[in-house]
């Protein structure tokens, strides 16, 4: 048992509470009292706020490479991704659990617990399978376990290169051949504690509407999370609607996709309609502002979203930057750019967004609460850095959803365990592992 004393916790209400005892027993919250004013003698002291464990609920971890390297210039979502293919042609498993491995422990100092990693690297160079067909799948695995996160592989099915058409040579990688295929390859995927295995329909021009029932048949049977890119871009909408008569969500709909456990990742682009399906599903919606945002893909329609029905989660996507402070404020302040008006989201559902949220579409619903039962993930942001000096509690969920960055997570524990102390990985020495990574990969 280890008793941990927070200055001040979330505790999923609209502020946050003061003096908040945790009692922690084989990685699990065992109780937690609030209105103890000093810390017991014997209980860890987590001076600012502790936050429930966050989720990044969309990942592709090899992207981190891309980082400063192609933003500059102009070009489009569609030239970034020829750039993004370059970089995953040079992907080997070696290489791959390297930079996955950096990337994630760059996202445990972030203060994230759980990651969702939309996997679609799975074969070697021409699209030929590794000796295990699932080789790049359990280098990921192996990378979320020794960067002390927990991981929710969605492993992605991928079969064309647009509607219609055959894999281009980079995506070849991707391809299975078949949702049969595909299915059979991820069958042979274990599950672990720190492990869920998911499905994902890379979009629906990567994949047909048989193939992408099969997929979401395969989900539903095994009450598996189900992900999809919806709508990123408007030539996406065009391609289905001009090509199949129906929105990209639409659709995910008629292939028996739209659940509570279906989480449509971006939905920039939507019609009305999409709006009211997805809210009818009671789906998820995974934001990934800071990639929208570089890529120019445009600013989803969030509020109407949430009234409709739906929930939020939030992600990295392409890792531009890995904060989640900053995808938690960017839903609300673009929605303020693009709307004219303040006030949609606030810090708490921010919050919420960023930690229960992702954690319930990754399929751990049992994370991202601060509460008896809870798994013991504790996110410790501490109040006394140059952006958060001067916080008040009564005010301090805000303060920290709109000022607060990466750097000022102090402590992070995973399952009970302390990934993150004093600002560092116990065990990743990060920068150094994402220079070697990325340098290994860009070379
Ligand atoms: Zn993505």
């Amino acid at each position: 048992m280890t008793l941990y004393w927070c200055e001040l916790a979330w505790l999923g209400g609209p502020r946050a509470e003061a003096g908040v005892l945790v009692d922690v027993q084989d990685g699990r919250i065992a109780a937690v009292t609030s209105g103890i004013p000093a810390p017991l003698s014997g209980a860890r002291r987590l001076e600012g706020i502790t936050l429930p464990g966050l989720a990044n609920a969309h990942s592709h971890a090899f992207q981190r490479a891309l980082r400063g390297r192609t933003q500059h210039g102009s070009g489009s979502f569609w030239t970034w991704r020829e750039q993004m293919y370059r970089a995953a042609d040079r992907l080997d498993p070696d290489s791959y659990l390297a930079l996955a491995r950096a990337t994630y422990a760059e996202m445990a100092l972030a203060g994230v617990t759980t990651v969702g990693e939309f996997h679609y690297v799975h074969h070697g160079p021409g699209g030929v399978p590794y000796e295990d067909p699932n080789e790049m799948g359990r280098a990921l695995v192996a990378a979320a376990a020794e960067a002390g996160v927990r991981l929710t592989l969605l492993d992605c099915c991928y079969l064309h290169g647009g509607i219609g058409e055959p894999p281009g040579d980079s995506q070849r990688r991707f391809s299975d051949g078949s949702a049969e295929a595909w299915a059979e390859r991820v069958e042979a995927l274990e599950e672990g504690e720190s492990v869920r295995v998911g499905a994902a329909i890379h979009s629906m021009r990567a994949v047909d509407p048989g193939s992408a029932a099969g997929v979401a048949g395969w989900a539903r049977e095994r009450e598996r999370p189900l992900h999809a890119h919806v709508s990123e871009q408007p030539a996406e909408n065009d391609a289905c609607l001009e090509a199949l008569g129906h929105t990209p969500t639409g659709l995910l709909s008629e292939a028996g996709a739209l659940a509570a456990s279906f989480t449509a990742v971006h939905a920039t682009h939507l019609a009305d309609g999409d709006v009211d399906l997805l809210g009818g599903a009671a789906a998820c919606c995974c934001v990934c502002p800071t990639t929208e945002r570089d890529l120019a893909d445009g600013i989803g329609a969030m509020r109407r979203l949430v009234d409709a029905g739906a929930s939020l989660s939030l992600g990295s996507d392409s890792h531009a930057v890995i904060d989640l402070f900053e995808e938690a404020r960017a839903v609300e302040l673009d929605e303020r750019l693009a709307g004219g008006e303040r006030g949609r989201h606030d810090a708490a559902a921010l919050l919420r967004a960023a930690s229960e949220g992702g954690h319930a579409c990754l399929g751990w619903p049992d994370a991202g609460r601060i509460e008896h039962g809870a798994r013991a993930d504790l996110v410790t942001v501490g109040l006394d850095s140059v952006r958060l000096a001067g916080t008040e509690a009564e005010s301090v969920l805000g303060s920290v959803v709109f000022a607060a960055t990466t750097t000022d997570v102090r402590h992070v524990l995973v399952d009970g365990n302390t990934v993150v102390e004093d600002g560092r990985h116990v065990a990743v020495d990060v920068p150094r592992e994402l220079d070697e990574a990325i340098r290994a990969v860009m070379a």
